[in-house]
């Protein structure tokens, strides 16, 4: 275990303005915090953090991250909070911790390979401070090191499988090329220790073959360098039994050459040595063809240069190497970490901000522009304008900014969009308008009842959801103009005492400019044609009566209040659709209502007291006889009524009380007027029927509390 001074000393040494007070408290408070917890391995669990902060002085990270990585595990796992760590370390710190935290509860979830790539677009969108994903990937590499302590298979695999799918990739990524290499071959020797073992076995045998071939090899490069006068660090490094695999697999061949396990490097002081390195050893050894490359001149786009080539060597052995400069090296290795170290060159520290750039993503992403960019397609602003949310069994689904449960609904799949009815965000059912947030487990109800509404289409901002949701609300509402329409024409028929058929509108409705009969239907539903008119083109000789027949008939019936027999039944019609519900006088089930026909827009239905019903006198032709198809509402509707209340405490509550006690709920309230004695107020209540609305009102006229109240018309 590293102790404290030396810790502290590892950091003072390449950065003297750390601050080290800071560090001595935060490895206390973690201690403390971890107390008497184990880790698998027996071993306290203070050593765990403690080895991630080491890991991280490799790189020669800030104190913010050094301390970071020695409270990554608090929150999680002990008493600490949130506001303690900002207390005594600031809340730079806090917010560090906290992302880490955010992270690591990620990893509880993932175990679907195919979501590899949005997983790790997600870890990518929720590490807004890249020292969050730092720590994390010294975190993760620690665990992988002492993971074989574990005793479950299924959870050493699962780390594994996860570690390989989304750490080492993300390792990659922003260039940390060590790190990548050691995830991946720890996960190798978990996920598939036979096939590691076999190239273990073949690297030995290889080695012994060759006695010091390696050694050999390296002192004839150096002679070489040194007599072309070029001054040089020639090393050989054996490539990890993972990186032969894969070449293995990928090239579909075996291991045999020198080539194929060492890699030899020559590092050098600047970018005319390299040249010079290369023309030497191209001078000294026949050339292999086409293993010359120069990310030099063009660097890879996360930013990796050097010069690669491949010779027949010394004893014609064929070898590999990289040539590069001590800077160009460790970018190489270090990636990110190193540019940073660079970026920073003699300026650093002179303001004690020296590691503000890594504390904003953004600011990385605008510093790394150009072919200088370490970040490649990681332009992790790319995910800045996504969210990434779980479904129940851990599936990461990726959506634009401002998402909703219904465009989650609709990415799992179109049928489950089609029958939503509800959702859980984190375990809370919330409203299908809730925006969804990094990380967001999301539950979608469905009902087979269920489909799309209208509205859905302004709750969602998903292509896929707002075209599907049009698509069937134009096919759902025509359906509803055609059946509106038939049973218009059907009752306009039947009011002459004939009976419709199929072959009478075939042969008219050309003169309609409909091109079948349900299109007919339609524009009748849809107000664009009249039953009446209808009626008059298969019955020419009939004459069309007087339209103030119509009007006359209407207002009798009106003055019965009796349901006439023509009158039009609105069963199985979806408000919204082809008929709406006048916002005036809100009809209930049990009302006398009658429609008014809007072309283009079906029809709309009031009370037939409605005082709105005056201005569309003088157009009888667009009013319609029509009926509830059943007295006794089952759905809640909503109406409206107003209400004079004692201006005195409790009045409002209640009215509240009389309304919820009589089974209605209310759904919006409305102060219009108040003075010192009392205020008028308008309320919309959730009813079932005229009768429930009737008896509520009723029970309110007998509240104390209430001056007056009336129903709402128009
Ligand atoms: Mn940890």
């Amino acid at each position: 275990m590293i102790r404290q001074y030396e810790l502290v000393e590892r950091v003072k040494a390449y950065d003297p303005g750390a601050d080290e007070e800071a560090l001595n408290r935060a490895y206390v408070f973690a201690m403390k915090a971890h107390g008497a917890q184990t880790r698998a391995s027996g071993d306290p669990y203070f050593s765990h953090p403690l080895e991630v902060a080491g890991i991280l002085t490799n790189y020669r990270l800030d104190d913010a991250s050094i301390i970071t990585a020695l409270l990554h595990d608090t929150l999680e796992d002990t008493e600490a909070t949130s506001e303690d760590i900002a207390h005594l370390f600031g809340h730079d710190v806090a917010e560090l911790v906290d992302g880490v935290t955010k992270l690591s509860q990620l990893e509880l979830q993932s175990d679907a390979t195919k979501q590899a790539e949005n997983f790790r677009k997600l870890v990518l969108a929720m590490s807004r401070d890249i020292r969050v994903l730092l720590v994390k990937l010294a975190d993760r590499l620690h665990n992988m090191r002492t993971l074989y302590h574990i005793a479950r298979d299924d959870k050493r695999k699962r780390i594994a499988r996860e570690t390989m799918d989304i750490y080492a990739p993300l390792a990659a990524r922003i260039g940390m090329h060590e790190i990548k290499d050691e995830l991946e071959d720890l996960s190798f020797a978990e996920l598939n220790a036979d096939a590691r073992d076999s190239v273990v076995n073949r690297l030995a045998f290889l080695r012994r073959r060759g006695g010091d071939l390696i050694g050999r090899v390296l002192d004839e490069l150096r002679t070489v360098l040194a007599e072309a006068g070029v001054e040089a660090d020639v090393s050989g490094r054996e490539k990890l039994p993972y990186s032969i695999w894969r070449k293995m697999q990928r090239d579909d061949v075996g291991f045999e050459q020198l080539s194929d396990i060492m890699a030899f490097r020559v590092i050098v002081e600047d970018v005319g040595d390299c040249y010079a390195a290369l023309g030497a050893l191209h001078a000294a050894y026949p050339v292999v063809p086409g293993r010359f490359k120069d990310y030099i001149s063009t660097p890879k786009p996360n930013g990796y240069r050097s010069l690669h080539t491949g010779v027949l060597g010394p004893d014609s052995q064929r070898i590999e190497m990289q040539i590069r400069t001590r800077d160009m090296h460790a970018v190489a290795e270090r990636g990110v970490a190193a540019h940073w170290e660079y970026k920073q060159g003699p300026v650093a520290g002179r303001d004690g901000k020296q590691y503000r750039w890594l504390t904003e993503l953004l600011d990385i992403l605008d510093s790394a522009a150009g072919p200088d960019d370490f970040l490649e397609h990681t332009k992790l602003e790319m995910f800045q304008d996504q969210v990434f949310c779980f479904t129940p069994k851990g599936d990461v689904i990726a959506l634009p900014r401002g998402a909703t449960p219904i465009d989650f609904a609709y990415a799992v799949h179109s049928e489950v969009g089609d029958h939503t009815v509800g959702a859980k965000v984190n375990g809370r059912m919330g409203p299908l308008r809730t925006v969804l947030r990094n990380g967001d487990q999301v539950e979608i109800l469905t009902s087979k009842n269920q489909s799309p509404s209208p509205e859905w289409e302004h709750i969602a901002v998903t292509g896929k959801a707002r075209s599907r949701v049009r698509r069937f609300v134009r096919g759902e509402r025509r359906q509803q103009y055609v059946s509106l329409g038939r049973q218009i024409v059907d009752k306009e028929f039947r009011r002459e005492g004939v009976e419709v058929t199929e072959k009478a509108l075939a042969a008219v409705r050309d003169r309609f400019r409909a091109g079948s009969t349900d299109e007919l239907y339609a524009r009748v539903g849809e107000g664009r044609v009249t039953g009446r008119e209808v009626y008059a083109a298969v019955y020419p000789e009939s004459r069309v009566k007087d339209r103030l027949g119509k009007v006359v008939k209407l207002a009798t019936a009106r003055r019965r209040g009796r349901r006439s027999e023509h009158a039009v039944p609105i069963r199985g019609l979806i408000p919204g659709m082809a008929v709406h519900f006048a916002k005036c006088c809100y009809p209930l089930p049990g009302d006398r209502i009658v429609g008014i026909v809007t072309t283009g827009k079906g029809v709309t239905i009031h009370t037939i007291d409605c005082d709105t019903l005056e201005s569309f006198a003088d157009t009888p032709e667009r009013w319609l006889d029509v009926a509830w198809d059943t007295e006794v509402g089952e759905e809640n509707q909503i109406s409206r009524f107003k209400v004079v209340l004692l201006n005195e405490p409790g009045s409002l509550s209640n009215l509240a009380t009389v309304i919820s006690k009589n089974g209605a709920n209310i759904s919006n309230l409305k102060i219009t007027h108040r003075n010192v004695d009392f205020f008028d107020m308008l309320v919309d209540v959730e009813v079932r029927d005229r009768r429930h609305f009737a008896n509520l009102l009723a029970a309110l006229r007998a509240t104390p509390a209430i001056n007056s109240v009336e129903r709402a018309r128009g």
